[in-house]
């Protein structure tokens, strides 16, 4: 029987529309810029199959004798919390951190709608058994899921009123027996030419005029019409010199739909902006997927850290004092976002609306957003504890084995480590701070949540803000109080 990462590879030779350069791929598992990811995520499905190590990042389906990812799991309990969320960083130290789009975000979005489908049931006639067929569908044949919820960057300063815009953004052409045809694009959709479904539907509020635009939307990958347009890899086959590029691509494309049928069963909402916004704001179905991110976060900052203290360890300046201050820092990045996680977790709760287990979801917000700085910022410190390291290496490690491989021998090596491992680590970091995958990471980080300052703004706009202010007024009613009293 074929494992579950060969069979995940060649569900994808479905007919679907990937374009690179000038080419429409027609073996996604055997391509350049696909194959060593894709191996990789074949490879992490494969451990469901592994007695060993399943129970780490699966769990046992009631009912049925297979076992599926705990992003699957429906959680009521801190103990089912627990398990999704060693899941998910079971994944994340794997690939230390760096690939963020396994689908356990977007199947987590799918689990919450499931836990939830008696109150979204509210929104529209049919919703709540179209989330029951499609979460079983997806945990049975271990979907692979992305989103992609922002409108093409065309001319942000005008809106839906524009034509144009309008015209572009993804909209309802006609609706059909069979279900809705949309035409327009939607961007950024990560892990796109590999997924199996995407989850589409508007990240902003839409006015209720603008019903042409409102829709939630589960999109086979495979759809007639739609395109999927990569950007250019970053895939560098040379995994010695570059390996995290080699293995950890996760493309990232925009969605062309020319006429596409939507079956109803995949239309979950459609022509009422309110109760978009409801699903897509729905704080415990959210909650769930932004979990994971915290989660994958925290592995890559520690994966970071680690880097860097090798880099320094290997030219000897951890023992200058503003370096160590800012390997401290990277250690304070670590223990920031470690600590709101288990403070998410530990003051989890349930949903009395839905009963779900649902982390603090204040702790992930703030964690969310900090994250979009902090990358940066850890990015920002290997580059100056490395200085010009990172571009002191000879183009290939196989240099190390050909003529001048003596001499690169006696000028590359590194306070306590011998030349070719100190090029193999700076080659590493190099992954992380000057490639195209690095540069792609940083962007990635600053933006996958959304804008981030519009992130932060909102952070504020939905805190229960009397808890602080309260205290303020209290306290100068009572100065007041006491300066009349004075006074008398
Ligand atoms: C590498 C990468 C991978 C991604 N993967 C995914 C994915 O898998 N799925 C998905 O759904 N999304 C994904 N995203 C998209 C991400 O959600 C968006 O990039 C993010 O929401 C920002 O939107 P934008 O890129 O359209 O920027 P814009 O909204 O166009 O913003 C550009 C700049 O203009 C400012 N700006 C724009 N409009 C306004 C306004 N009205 N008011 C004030 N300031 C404004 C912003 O603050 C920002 O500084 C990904 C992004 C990146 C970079």
């Amino acid at each position: 029987m074929a494992s579950r990462g060969k069979k995940f590879l060649d569900s994808l030779r479905d007919g679907r529309n990937v374009w690179i350069d000038d080419e429409r791929v027609e073996n996604l598992p055997e391509h350049p810029a696909f194959s060593g990811t894709l191996d990789t995520i074949g490879g992490l499905f494969d451990l469901l199959d592994d007695p060993k190590r399943r129970d780490n990042i699966g769990f046992a389906v009631p009912g049925r004798e297979a076992y599926a990812h705990s992003s699957f799991l429906v959680p009521y309990s801190q103990e089912d919390l627990a398990k999704r969320s060693q899941a998910f960083d079971y994944w994340a130290q794997e690939t230390n951190g760096v690939m963020s789009r396994l689908s356990d975000y977007a199947r987590s979005l799918v689990t919450g709608w499931y836990g939830s489908r008696k109150q979204l049931g509210k929104l529209a006639r049919g919703i709540e058994s179209k989330i029951a067929a499609y979460y079983e569908h997806a945990r049975d044949s271990d979907a692979f899921l992305t989103t992609s919820l922002l409108d093409p960057q065309i001319d942000r300063s005008k809106g839906l009123d524009d034509d144009r815009i309008a015209d572009r953004y993804l909209h309802v052409v006609r609706e059909t027996e069979e279900g809705i045809i949309v035409s327009g694009a939607k961007m950024i959709a990560t892990g796109a030419p590999y997924t199996h479904d995407f989850l589409i539907f508007s990240f902003y509020r839409l006015e209720s005029k603008y019903s042409k635009h409102a829709h939630a939307l589960i999109v086979p990958a495979n759809s007639k019409g739609l395109h999927i347009v990569c950007r250019e890899s970053f895939a560098d086959n040379r995994g010695a010199d570059h390996p995290l590029s080699a293995r950890y691509d996760e493309m990232d494309a925009v969605l062309l739909f020319d006429e596409v049928l939507i079956p109803w069963e995949r239309v979950l909402l459609y022509g009422d902006a309110d109760a978009v916004w409801k699903l897509r704001s729905h704080l415990s179905s959210n909650t769930l997927a932004f979990h994971q991110t915290v989660v994958r976060f925290v592995a890559k900052l520690e994966f970071i850290a680690g880097v860097t203290f090798a880099i320094a360890e290997s030219i000897g300046v951890n023992g200058f004092l503003h370096i160590q201050e800012k390997l401290g820092e990277l250690i304070t990045q670590i223990d920031t976002m470690k600590a709101l996680l288990i403070a998410s977790e530990t003051k989890a709760k349930a949903d009395p609306a839905t009963g779900l287990w649902i982390p603090e979801s204040s702790f992930i917000d703030t964690a969310r957003s900090l994250g979009t700085k902090l990358y940066p910022r850890a990015i920002e410190i290997m580059q100056q504890v490395g200085g010009g390291g990172f571009i002191q290496t000879p183009s290939s490690l196989s240099q190390f084995g050909g003529p001048i491989g003596e001499l690169l021998n006696r000028y590359f090596e590194g306070a306590s480590l011998n030349a070719e491992s100190k090029v193999q680590l700076f080659k590493l970091a190099w992954d992380l701070i000057g490639s195209p995958l690095g540069s792609r990471h940083e962007l990635y980080e600053r933006f996958y949540a959304g804008d981030p300052v519009r992130g932060l703004a909102n952070q504020y706009l939905s805190a229960d803000k009397t808890q602080w202010t309260d205290r303020v007024w209290q306290l100068l009613q009572k100065s007041r109080t006491q300066r009349s009293g004075a006074i008398s």
